[in-house]
């Protein structure tokens, strides 16, 4: 049977550590906050919101929510953000918006010293050239202090990320190979994608798609990272089959309860670097 990576303590380590550091940020008149602007009132957004605010809670971090109605015209969503960029008592934004147009030019227009879920062309351009301007988004950054916090080490391993986002997919590729893996770079084109996760160390699954990696992707010895986060008429599943990954693999993230749990503990240590940064 696999060893499960769950994500639970984890996240608790991380949330243990940054405590001390928001408090010593106290003690010098900095209190680490982080704003959440979300338009609208959808559940994901909500879900999100309420995940990120416990984490907030947990760490000594400050948090409160900007609230904009679903219909919110484009130029009142970009005076918020351009409050939020002028309000030094804030170090850390998280967007939550439903329309694409919007949240791009939300994204352009956020300070990347304040942009802690990575979401600025700025932040993404500090993530590929390894400069430590901006933050890299939370989800990239969160499967590796998953793989850190069970001592598994991605140097010299090789890895299939399958997945090119934004958000999580072509970040994480840079992330892991600047931490010197290996990294394939998967997609909907990929030829053959179960013999490559089988020729990999390492497979991260980050493409949306309900059990998307089954048997024929796994080997013995390989660490799977489940990133997806799919609602079916089952409940919440990943874009791996657990049972067949815990079947073959050596260690297996679940869904839910895995890299979504870090995910907003990342965001969390974010807002401590910012404030840090910013003082
Ligand atoms: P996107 O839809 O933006 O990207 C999906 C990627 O997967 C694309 O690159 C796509 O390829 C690839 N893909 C889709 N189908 C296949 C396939 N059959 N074979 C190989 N590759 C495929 O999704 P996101 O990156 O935003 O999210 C991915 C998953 O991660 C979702 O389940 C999402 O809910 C979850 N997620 C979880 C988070 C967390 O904190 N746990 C946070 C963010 C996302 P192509 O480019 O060719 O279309």
């Amino acid at each position: 049977m696999a060893q499960i990576l769950s994500g639970a303590p984890a996240a608790e380590a991380m949330l243990a550590g940054l405590s001390v550091r928001a408090r010593a940020l106290r003690e010098r008149g900095v209190t680490p906050t982080l704003v959440i602007l979300r338009v609208g009132a959808q559940e994901a957004s909500r879900s999100y919101e309420r995940a990120a605010k416990k984490a907030c809670t947990a760490a000594g971090v400050e948090s409160f929510t900007i609230e904009l109605p679903e219909n919110a015209h484009m130029d009142a969503v970009l005076h918020a953000v351009r409050s939020i960029n002028a309000e030094a008592g804030v170090h850390g934004a998280l967007l939550l918006m439903p329309f694409k147009k919007t949240e791009q030019a939300a994204c352009r227009e956020l300070a990347a010293s304040k942009d802690v879920d990575g979401v600025s062309p700025a932040s993404l351009a500090s993530v590929f050239t390894g400069e430590r301007a901006g933050f890299a988004p939370c989800t990239a950054r969160a499967v590796l202090e998953l793989l850190d916090y069970y001592g598994i080490e991605p140097r010299g391993k090789r890895v299939a990320v399958v997945g090119r986002s934004l958000v999580v997919g072509k970040p994480l590729a840079m992330l892991l190979t600047a931490r010197d893996a290996t990294v394939t770079l998967c997609h909907s084109r990929t030829p053959d994608l179960p013999g490559l996760c089988r020729s990999c160390d390492i497979v991260v699954a980050a493409a949306g798609q309900p059990g998307l990696l089954g048997a024929d992707c796994f080997a013995p010895g390989q660490v799977v990272v489940d990133v997806g986060t799919n609602v079916t008429p089952e409940g919440l599943r990943g874009d791996v089959d657990f049972e067949a990954a815990c079947g073959t693999a050596a260690a297996v993230s679940p869904v839910p309860g895995g890299v979504g749990r870090v995910t907003s503990a990342v965001l969390a240590l974010h807002t401590v670097e910012a404030a840090e940064r910013q003082n």
